[in-house]
């Protein structure tokens, strides 16, 4: 057993939603971050690939978002070309380059276009850049669209606004991998409408489990695998109860969209915050209770670290070796060597 899974770790886990960028800019007063509080926990883990999302915290918004963003990829650049492990990958090439190094490549992906305004030609800077993967909004409205609520009902009607619909199709001639995590219903089937390429949804969880609309219906897995797109499986949003917040139910996530869509359709995109929410004070948690829902960490899959325990737990499940080297990488390669 833990040969094979030595074995299944060694190919390398592609992660693609993490928080990084945001947490780098709020210690911008100190250099080698990336080295000293996260390349530990991604070795122990044996990250390959991790998507590292631009996030824009309410309080920046509106006049502060487009700087932040900047200064967020800047951080970025600094702390890579401080730690050679890692190197940010703009390309498939670039990629499968930085897995026979041994390095870590980090994926830029933006969760929101607060950055962009309604000037569509930032995305061409974003582009240059490196940002390779757009999810246009995160719960809350903005000029491409509005998010999905955490509540079973009640996210706008709306679709994407004229912008949004310019920026999807901008998003998928450049070759910006277009992310349908937190989008609403409406917003969801208008993306699918004006593409053809395959979708994903980096971080989500599904409602059958967690009945709320920034997760994903039966329906809407099925669209997604209608495309050949893939579903990244979220740790945090495995059920709105502690007690059922666990490895065995994350992996149920897995089992449901394999079950709907086949096993090249779901992934992983473990969206750990803990590290950040940690930092917060009793009362930033109490408004996240409030505005969103809390977070429910699973014990023992609470950091990149503790990958190694899913992989045994797939095993356990009895996928195949095959399968588990689809969920963990193959699947994510697949899209990368589609869109990059
Ligand atoms: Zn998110």
């Amino acid at each position: 057993m833990e040969q094979r899974i030595e074995r299944l770790q060694a190919g390398g886990i592609i992660d693609l939603h993490f928080d990084l960028p945001m947490d780098l800019y709020e210690k911008r007063e100190r250099e080698n971050v990336l080295a000293a509080e996260f390349l530990p926990e991604l070795k122990a883990g044996n990250i390959g690939v991790v998507g590292v999302a631009i996030y824009i915290e309410d309080r920046y918004l509106p006049d502060a978002a487009l700087r932040v963003a900047l200064d967020q990829i800047a951080r970025l650049f600094a702390e890579t070309q401080a730690c050679p492990t890692f190197a940010i990958c703009k390309s498939y090439h670039d990629v499968e380059k930085a897995f026979k190094e041994d390095k870590i490549a980090l994926l830029v992906t933006m969760e929101g276009a607060e950055p962009l305004g309604t000037d569509l030609d930032l995305l061409r800077i974003f582009y240059e850049l490196g940002v390779r993967s757009m999810g246009l909004t995160h719960a809350r409205s903005n000029e491409a669209g509005h998010g999905g609520i955490f509540a079973s009902s009640g996210s706008s009607k709306e679709g994407l606004t004229e912008f949004g619909r310019d920026l999807v199709r901008e998003c998928e001639a450049l070759g910006v991998i277009i992310d349908l995590a937190h989008i609403n219903p409406a917003g969801f089937n208008d993306i699918l409408s004006i593409t053809t390429k395959p979708l994903i949804v980096s971080h989500t969880n599904v409602r059958r489990y967690y009945d709320i609309e920034r997760n994903i219906s039966d329906d809407q897995i099925e669209m997604i695998g209608e495309r050949h797109g893939v579903i990244g499986i979220n740790s945090v949003l495995v059920s709105p109860n502690e007690e059922e917040s666990t490895l065995d139910r994350y992996v149920d996530h897995i089992e449901h969209v394999a079950n709907l869509i086949g096993t090249d359709g779901v992934a992983i995109g473990f969206d750990f915050f803990e590290f950040i929410y940690s930092q917060w004070p009793e009362s930033a948690k109490k408004e996240l209770a409030e505005k969103l829902t809390t977070p429910q960490f699973i014990p023992d899959l609470r950091s990149h670290s503790h990958t190694r325990n899913l992989t045994r737990k797939l095993v356990e499940r009895g996928f195949s070796d095959e399968e588990i080297e689809k969920i963990l990488r193959g699947n994510w390669l697949r899209i990368f060597e589609e869109w990059l």
